[in-house]
Protein backbone atom coordinates (compact mmCIF):
# COMPACT_ATOMS: atom_id res chain seq x y z
CA UNK A 1 0.00 0.00 0.00
CA UNK A 2 0.98 3.50 -0.60
CA UNK A 3 2.17 5.65 2.50
CA UNK A 4 1.04 8.74 0.75
CA UNK A 5 -2.87 8.51 1.73
CA UNK A 6 -3.75 10.39 -1.11
CA UNK A 7 -2.73 8.03 -3.46
CA UNK A 8 -5.24 5.40 -2.72
CA UNK A 9 -8.31 4.28 -3.52
CA UNK A 10 -11.07 4.03 -0.74
CA UNK A 11 -10.85 0.48 -0.49
CA UNK A 12 -6.86 0.53 -0.72
CA UNK A 13 -7.66 2.73 2.31
CA UNK A 14 -9.85 -0.06 4.24
CA UNK A 15 -6.72 -2.51 3.55
CA UNK A 16 -4.73 -0.19 5.47
CA UNK A 17 -7.22 0.51 8.30
CA UNK A 18 -7.66 -2.93 8.82
CA UNK A 19 -3.78 -4.05 8.90
CA UNK A 20 -4.14 -1.59 12.41
CA UNK A 21 -7.19 -3.56 13.31
CA UNK A 22 -9.18 -0.20 13.41
CA UNK A 23 -12.77 0.13 12.48
CA UNK A 24 -12.85 0.24 8.46
CA UNK A 25 -15.42 3.23 8.55
CA UNK A 26 -12.49 4.84 9.27
CA UNK A 27 -11.35 4.69 5.53
CA UNK A 28 -14.66 6.47 4.33
CA UNK A 29 -13.29 9.62 7.04
CA UNK A 30 -10.17 9.41 5.27
CA UNK A 31 -11.36 9.60 1.59
CA UNK A 32 -13.80 12.19 2.36
CA UNK A 33 -11.15 14.98 3.97
CA UNK A 34 -8.52 14.08 1.45
CA UNK A 35 -10.76 14.08 -1.91
CA UNK A 36 -13.44 16.48 -0.54
CA UNK A 37 -12.36 19.00 1.90
CA UNK A 38 -8.79 18.58 0.40
CA UNK A 39 -6.87 18.13 4.23
CA UNK A 40 -3.47 17.38 3.95
CA UNK A 41 -2.71 17.28 7.65
CA UNK A 42 -3.92 13.87 9.17
CA UNK A 43 -4.43 16.02 12.69
CA UNK A 44 -7.43 17.43 11.10
CA UNK A 45 -8.53 14.40 10.32
CA UNK A 46 -10.74 14.65 13.75
CA UNK A 47 -13.52 12.35 13.45
CA UNK A 48 -10.48 9.63 13.54
CA UNK A 49 -9.65 9.22 17.38
CA UNK A 50 -6.18 10.90 17.88
CA UNK A 51 -4.16 7.95 19.10
CA UNK A 52 -4.88 6.02 15.43
CA UNK A 53 -4.01 9.31 13.99
CA UNK A 54 -0.15 9.19 15.55
CA UNK A 55 -0.01 5.95 15.04
CA UNK A 56 -0.95 6.79 11.44
CA UNK A 57 1.72 9.17 11.28
CA UNK A 58 4.39 7.32 13.54
CA UNK A 59 4.34 4.09 10.82
CA UNK A 60 5.15 6.96 7.62
CA UNK A 61 2.06 7.99 6.34
CA UNK A 62 1.09 11.19 5.32
CA UNK A 63 -1.02 13.40 2.84
CA UNK A 64 0.69 14.61 0.10
CA UNK A 65 0.24 18.26 -1.51
CA UNK A 66 1.46 19.85 -4.67
CA UNK A 67 2.85 23.43 -4.30
CA UNK A 68 1.54 26.44 -6.42
CA UNK A 69 5.01 27.90 -7.72
CA UNK A 70 3.72 30.48 -10.38
CA UNK A 71 0.22 31.41 -12.32
CA UNK A 72 -0.07 32.80 -15.82
CA UNK A 73 -3.47 34.46 -17.44
CA UNK A 74 -3.89 34.95 -21.28
CA UNK A 75 -6.30 37.39 -22.38
CA UNK A 76 -8.61 34.63 -23.73
CA UNK A 77 -9.19 33.48 -19.69
CA UNK A 78 -6.85 31.05 -20.00
CA UNK A 79 -4.60 30.35 -16.86
CA UNK A 80 -1.42 27.97 -16.54
CA UNK A 81 -0.32 26.72 -13.51
CA UNK A 82 3.65 25.78 -12.70
CA UNK A 83 3.24 22.85 -9.94
CA UNK A 84 6.37 21.90 -7.80
CA UNK A 85 6.36 18.22 -6.91
CA UNK A 86 7.82 17.22 -3.77
CA UNK A 87 10.92 15.65 -5.30
CA UNK A 88 11.57 19.34 -6.71
CA UNK A 89 10.90 18.40 -10.46
CA UNK A 90 7.99 20.96 -12.02
CA UNK A 91 4.62 20.21 -14.39
CA UNK A 92 2.33 22.50 -15.85
CA UNK A 93 -1.79 22.22 -15.57
CA UNK A 94 -3.96 24.64 -17.86
CA UNK A 95 -7.35 25.66 -17.37
CA UNK A 96 -9.46 26.70 -19.94
CA UNK A 97 -13.02 28.51 -20.06
CA UNK A 98 -15.24 28.02 -22.74
CA UNK A 99 -18.83 29.53 -22.25
CA UNK A 100 -18.48 29.74 -18.40
CA UNK A 101 -17.29 25.96 -18.27
CA UNK A 102 -14.22 25.33 -16.68
CA UNK A 103 -11.88 22.38 -18.37
CA UNK A 104 -8.34 21.15 -16.62
CA UNK A 105 -6.03 20.05 -18.88
CA UNK A 106 -3.78 17.61 -16.75
CA UNK A 107 -0.31 16.41 -16.63
CA UNK A 108 0.24 12.68 -16.36
CA UNK A 109 4.29 12.50 -16.56
CA UNK A 110 7.24 15.16 -16.33
CA UNK A 111 8.68 15.11 -19.42
CA UNK A 112 7.29 12.26 -22.25
CA UNK A 113 8.73 9.38 -23.91
CA UNK A 114 6.97 9.46 -26.77
CA UNK A 115 9.28 12.54 -28.73
CA UNK A 116 6.35 13.89 -31.18
CA UNK A 117 7.83 16.28 -33.07
CA UNK A 118 5.87 18.91 -33.09
CA UNK A 119 5.25 19.01 -29.16
CA UNK A 120 7.65 21.35 -26.91
CA UNK A 121 6.87 18.76 -23.80
CA UNK A 122 8.59 16.07 -26.18
CA UNK A 123 11.56 17.25 -26.62
CA UNK A 124 12.22 16.96 -23.09
CA UNK A 125 14.02 14.47 -21.77
CA UNK A 126 11.54 12.17 -19.96
CA UNK A 127 11.99 11.99 -15.87
CA UNK A 128 9.41 10.29 -14.55
CA UNK A 129 5.58 9.32 -13.83
CA UNK A 130 3.56 11.35 -11.65
CA UNK A 131 1.35 9.46 -8.72
CA UNK A 132 -2.69 9.47 -8.74
CA UNK A 133 -2.51 11.75 -5.86
CA UNK A 134 0.01 14.25 -7.99
CA UNK A 135 -2.86 13.74 -10.90
CA UNK A 136 -5.70 14.51 -8.58
CA UNK A 137 -3.88 17.03 -6.73
CA UNK A 138 -3.73 19.35 -9.59
CA UNK A 139 -7.62 19.57 -9.67
CA UNK A 140 -7.81 20.12 -6.09
CA UNK A 141 -5.32 22.91 -5.65
CA UNK A 142 -6.73 24.61 -8.95
CA UNK A 143 -10.12 24.31 -7.66
CA UNK A 144 -8.91 25.55 -4.18
CA UNK A 145 -8.07 29.01 -5.71
CA UNK A 146 -10.62 29.34 -8.49
CA UNK A 147 -13.19 27.54 -7.96
CA UNK A 148 -15.10 24.02 -9.23
CA UNK A 149 -14.22 22.70 -12.94
CA UNK A 150 -17.13 20.83 -15.01
CA UNK A 151 -14.23 19.02 -17.11
CA UNK A 152 -10.82 17.31 -17.11
CA UNK A 153 -9.00 16.34 -20.11
CA UNK A 154 -6.06 14.66 -19.49
CA UNK A 155 -3.68 15.76 -22.02
CA UNK A 156 -1.43 17.80 -20.47
CA UNK A 157 2.15 16.83 -20.01
CA UNK A 158 2.97 13.08 -21.06
CA UNK A 159 1.14 10.55 -22.66
CA UNK A 160 -1.35 9.12 -19.99
CA UNK A 161 -1.18 5.44 -20.91
CA UNK A 162 2.75 5.41 -20.72
CA UNK A 163 1.44 5.67 -16.89
CA UNK A 164 -1.36 3.09 -16.93
CA UNK A 165 -1.48 2.38 -13.56
CA UNK A 166 -1.35 5.96 -11.92
CA UNK A 167 -3.69 7.19 -14.58
CA UNK A 168 -6.07 4.49 -13.77
CA UNK A 169 -5.98 4.66 -9.91
CA UNK A 170 -6.44 8.71 -10.54
CA UNK A 171 -10.08 8.03 -12.58
CA UNK A 172 -10.98 5.24 -9.76
CA UNK A 173 -10.15 8.27 -6.77
CA UNK A 174 -12.08 10.54 -8.84
CA UNK A 175 -15.27 8.61 -10.03
CA UNK A 176 -15.86 8.13 -5.99
CA UNK A 177 -19.11 9.15 -5.09
CA UNK A 178 -17.64 9.79 -1.67
CA UNK A 179 -14.16 11.93 -2.96
CA UNK A 180 -14.78 14.57 -5.55
CA UNK A 181 -16.78 13.37 -8.16
CA UNK A 182 -16.58 13.45 -11.62
CA UNK A 183 -18.78 11.31 -14.23
CA UNK A 184 -16.89 9.68 -17.12
CA UNK A 185 -18.87 11.71 -19.89
CA UNK A 186 -16.97 14.66 -17.96
CA UNK A 187 -13.33 13.36 -18.77
CA UNK A 188 -11.13 12.34 -21.88
CA UNK A 189 -8.26 10.61 -21.95
CA UNK A 190 -5.96 11.44 -24.72
CA UNK A 191 -3.26 9.22 -26.42
CA UNK A 192 -0.92 9.37 -28.77
CA UNK A 193 -2.65 5.76 -29.82
CA UNK A 194 -0.51 3.18 -27.61
CA UNK A 195 -2.63 -0.08 -28.77
CA UNK A 196 -2.15 -2.64 -25.64
CA UNK A 197 -3.48 -0.12 -23.05
CA UNK A 198 -5.97 0.77 -25.08
CA UNK A 199 -7.39 -2.67 -25.00
CA UNK A 200 -6.54 -2.98 -22.03
CA UNK A 201 -8.92 0.20 -21.10
CA UNK A 202 -11.79 -1.00 -22.87
CA UNK A 203 -11.89 -4.39 -20.74
CA UNK A 204 -12.11 -2.10 -17.20
CA UNK A 205 -15.09 -0.87 -16.24
CA UNK A 206 -14.77 2.89 -15.91
CA UNK A 207 -14.70 4.24 -19.80
CA UNK A 208 -13.65 8.09 -19.78
CA UNK A 209 -14.14 9.62 -23.53
CA UNK A 210 -11.20 8.49 -25.76
CA UNK A 211 -8.99 10.57 -27.68
CA UNK A 212 -6.43 9.97 -30.35
CA UNK A 213 -4.32 11.85 -31.41
CA UNK A 214 -3.48 10.95 -35.47
CA UNK A 215 -2.13 13.93 -37.12
CA UNK A 216 -1.53 12.25 -40.61
CA UNK A 217 -3.80 9.12 -41.99
CA UNK A 218 -0.58 7.04 -43.81
CA UNK A 219 2.07 5.63 -41.46
CA UNK A 220 5.13 7.35 -43.15
CA UNK A 221 4.16 10.54 -42.69
CA UNK A 222 2.78 9.87 -39.37
CA UNK A 223 5.96 8.33 -38.59
CA UNK A 224 8.28 11.55 -39.74
CA UNK A 225 5.49 13.61 -36.88
CA UNK A 226 5.09 11.00 -34.40
CA UNK A 227 8.10 7.92 -33.96
CA UNK A 228 5.87 5.60 -31.73
CA UNK A 229 3.90 5.00 -35.40
CA UNK A 230 7.64 2.69 -36.17
CA UNK A 231 6.21 0.68 -33.65
CA UNK A 232 2.15 1.19 -33.47
CA UNK A 233 1.55 1.27 -36.92
CA UNK A 234 -2.22 2.49 -38.17
CA UNK A 235 -3.85 -0.35 -39.40
CA UNK A 236 -3.00 -1.94 -35.85
CA UNK A 237 -4.40 1.15 -33.96
CA UNK A 238 -7.70 1.51 -36.30
CA UNK A 239 -8.44 -2.20 -35.01
CA UNK A 240 -7.67 -1.36 -31.86
CA UNK A 241 -10.14 1.60 -31.94
CA UNK A 242 -12.76 -1.17 -32.97
CA UNK A 243 -12.59 -3.34 -30.24
CA UNK A 244 -12.73 0.00 -27.85
CA UNK A 245 -15.50 1.12 -29.50
CA UNK A 246 -17.08 -2.31 -29.61
CA UNK A 247 -16.87 -2.83 -25.88
CA UNK A 248 -17.62 1.08 -25.05
CA UNK A 249 -19.92 1.89 -27.31
CA UNK A 250 -17.85 5.20 -27.30
CA UNK A 251 -17.50 8.16 -29.88
CA UNK A 252 -14.02 8.31 -30.56
CA UNK A 253 -12.37 11.39 -30.75
CA UNK A 254 -9.76 12.06 -33.58
CA UNK A 255 -6.48 14.87 -32.99
CA UNK A 256 -5.23 16.12 -36.08
CA UNK A 257 -3.18 18.71 -35.83
CA UNK A 258 -2.87 20.83 -38.98
CA UNK A 259 0.86 21.35 -40.08
CA UNK A 260 1.80 24.04 -43.45
CA UNK A 261 2.55 22.46 -46.53
CA UNK A 262 2.66 18.70 -44.42
CA UNK A 263 -0.81 17.02 -43.76
CA UNK A 264 -2.99 19.66 -44.88
CA UNK A 265 -3.99 18.91 -48.87
CA UNK A 266 -7.65 18.06 -49.67
CA UNK A 267 -6.10 15.10 -50.60
CA UNK A 268 -4.87 13.73 -47.59
CA UNK A 269 -8.38 14.67 -46.05
CA UNK A 270 -9.45 12.16 -47.78
CA UNK A 271 -7.26 9.45 -47.07
CA UNK A 272 -8.50 10.53 -43.49
CA UNK A 273 -11.70 9.97 -44.17
CA UNK A 274 -11.15 6.18 -45.68
CA UNK A 275 -9.14 5.48 -42.72
CA UNK A 276 -11.88 6.84 -40.54
CA UNK A 277 -14.75 5.09 -42.29
CA UNK A 278 -15.29 1.86 -39.82
CA UNK A 279 -15.41 3.87 -36.66
CA UNK A 280 -17.87 6.67 -34.89
CA UNK A 281 -15.53 9.44 -34.41
CA UNK A 282 -15.67 13.09 -34.18
CA UNK A 283 -12.60 15.20 -35.73
CA UNK A 284 -10.57 18.15 -33.85
CA UNK A 285 -9.04 19.77 -36.43
CA UNK A 286 -6.45 21.94 -34.44
CA UNK A 287 -3.86 24.95 -36.08
CA UNK A 288 -0.86 23.96 -34.65
CA UNK A 289 0.42 25.24 -31.93
CA UNK A 290 4.28 26.41 -32.40
CA UNK A 291 6.96 27.42 -29.93
CA UNK A 292 10.61 28.60 -30.37
CA UNK A 293 12.62 25.99 -31.85
CA UNK A 294 9.76 23.99 -33.33
CA UNK A 295 10.34 22.72 -36.94
CA UNK A 296 6.86 23.18 -38.26
CA UNK A 297 4.41 26.00 -38.57
CA UNK A 298 0.64 26.44 -38.75
CA UNK A 299 -1.53 25.82 -41.48
CA UNK A 300 -3.69 28.71 -42.81
CA UNK A 301 -6.94 29.35 -41.84
CA UNK A 302 -8.23 28.84 -45.23
CA UNK A 303 -6.48 25.60 -46.08
CA UNK A 304 -8.15 24.11 -42.75
CA UNK A 305 -11.52 25.06 -43.95
CA UNK A 306 -10.88 23.48 -46.83
CA UNK A 307 -9.45 20.40 -45.02
CA UNK A 308 -12.76 20.55 -42.72
CA UNK A 309 -15.12 20.53 -45.81
CA UNK A 310 -13.38 17.88 -46.95
CA UNK A 311 -14.12 15.49 -44.28
CA UNK A 312 -17.80 17.12 -43.68
CA UNK A 313 -18.68 16.05 -47.29
CA UNK A 314 -17.64 12.49 -46.35
CA UNK A 315 -20.06 12.53 -43.85
CA UNK A 316 -17.29 13.00 -40.61
CA UNK A 317 -18.13 14.80 -37.82
CA UNK A 318 -15.46 17.65 -37.53
CA UNK A 319 -14.86 20.51 -35.87
CA UNK A 320 -11.73 23.03 -36.11
CA UNK A 321 -10.49 23.95 -32.46
CA UNK A 322 -8.94 27.81 -32.01
CA UNK A 323 -5.89 28.62 -30.37
CA UNK A 324 -6.51 29.01 -26.48
CA UNK A 325 -3.64 30.27 -24.16
CA UNK A 326 -0.87 31.32 -27.09
CA UNK A 327 0.53 34.10 -25.16
CA UNK A 328 1.43 32.26 -22.25
CA UNK A 329 2.75 29.23 -23.98
CA UNK A 330 -0.32 27.04 -22.49
CA UNK A 331 -1.82 25.91 -25.51
CA UNK A 332 -1.82 22.11 -27.42
CA UNK A 333 1.63 20.88 -27.74
CA UNK A 334 3.34 23.99 -25.90
CA UNK A 335 3.47 22.81 -21.96
CA UNK A 336 7.06 23.30 -20.93
CA UNK A 337 8.12 25.07 -23.87
CA UNK A 338 9.45 28.09 -21.61
CA UNK A 339 11.78 25.04 -19.91
CA UNK A 340 13.57 24.04 -23.45
CA UNK A 341 16.38 26.86 -22.92
CA UNK A 342 17.84 24.93 -20.26
CA UNK A 343 16.11 21.75 -19.20
CA UNK A 344 17.81 18.56 -20.75
CA UNK A 345 16.68 17.39 -24.14
CA UNK A 346 15.98 14.30 -25.24
CA UNK A 347 17.74 13.28 -29.09
CA UNK A 348 14.99 12.93 -31.84
CA UNK A 349 14.05 9.04 -31.83
S1 LIG B 1 2.01 15.23 -28.02
FE1 LIG B 1 1.57 14.15 -26.11
S2 LIG B 1 2.45 12.10 -26.46
FE2 LIG B 1 3.36 13.44 -28.01
S3 LIG B 1 5.28 14.17 -27.06
FE3 LIG B 1 3.68 15.69 -26.61
S4 LIG B 1 2.94 15.10 -24.58
FE4 LIG B 1 4.02 13.34 -25.42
Amino acid sequence: MEKDLKNNTRSELSVIITSFKQKTYFADYLFAFIHQKHTADLNKISPIPKPFRAQLAETGYYISALSILKTQTDSDGTTKYLFGLPDGQCIETVRLVDEGRITLCLSTQVGCRMGCRFCATGRLQFQRNLTAAEIVDQIYQIEQAQGPVQNLVYMGMGEPLDNFNQVIRSLEILHDEQGRYFGMRHITLSTCGLTEPIRKLANLKIHPRLAVSIHAADDLLRSQLMPICRKEPLERLMQTLVYYQQRTGRRITIEYCMIDGLNDTPELAGRLALLLSGLKTNVNLIELNDYSGCPYRPSPGSRIKNFAARLKEAGIDTAIRFKRGRSINAACGQLGAEWLSTAKIQEPA
